[in-house]
């Protein structure tokens, strides 16, 4: 018999990383350069065929208009199995927020076990490379090792690179977490 798990997974990082676009791109295919804000909290549903025996809802919570402060409500973090850190490759301060978020998140959540809920970083908009910070960041594998993360993608929403291998790591890594 087929079983279904529903998996919430929060999508969080600074204003301007790509996170809806992210969103967006893995659920609806899409890509706009306009930049739409939404307000308050939104969440995409992707109904996957994971394996023989298990369908998958994914909800990916998108925040809107939030980020700003950088932290967000417990209301918000509830009952998440799994999240998403996203930042910009172009733009520093936001390299610098990932870890802020990460212990946001941290502090907020954790699985029934008491673990820290399985999150992907991700580098996001990889396809402005010529304009990017790598010389200026530190070896990603190793900083999303030595923070906890389950594994780390260089993305782009743009042009669909790597949003999918990310989100099926994170969902094995949820998978396999309980
Ligand atoms: P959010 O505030 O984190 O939800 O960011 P958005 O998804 O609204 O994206 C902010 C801006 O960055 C928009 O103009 C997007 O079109 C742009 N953007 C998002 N992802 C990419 C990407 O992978 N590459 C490029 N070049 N631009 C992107
Ligand atoms: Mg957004």
């Amino acid at each position: 018999m087929q079983q279904e798990r529903l998996l919430k997974v929060l999508v969080i990082g600074d204003l301007g990383v790509g996170k809806t676009s992210i969103i967006k791109r893995y659920v609806h295919q899409v890509f706009s350069q306009h930049y739409r804000a939404t307000i308050g909290v939104d969440f995409a549903l992707k109904v996957l065929n994971w394996d023989y025996k298990t369908v998958v809802r994914l909800q990916l919570w998108d925040i809107a208009g939030q980020e700003r402060y950088g932290n967000m409500t417990r209301v918000y973090y509830r009952e998440a199995v799994g999240a998403i850190v996203v930042f910009d490759m172009t733009r520093l301060s936001t390299f610098q927020a990932v870890l802020k978020w990460k212990r946001d998140l941290d502090s907020k959540v954790t699985l029934s076990n008491g673990r820290p809920v399985p999150t992907v970083l991700l580098a996001n908009k990889c396809d402005q490379r010529q304009h990017g910070l790598c010389p200026k960041l530190p070896k990603l594998d190793n900083f999303s090792q030595d923070h906890g993360f389950v594994g780390c993608f260089e993305t782009s929403a743009k042009d669909d690179t790597n949003i999918e291998s990310a989100i099926t790591c994170l969902i094995k890594a949820i998978m396999s977490a309980e």
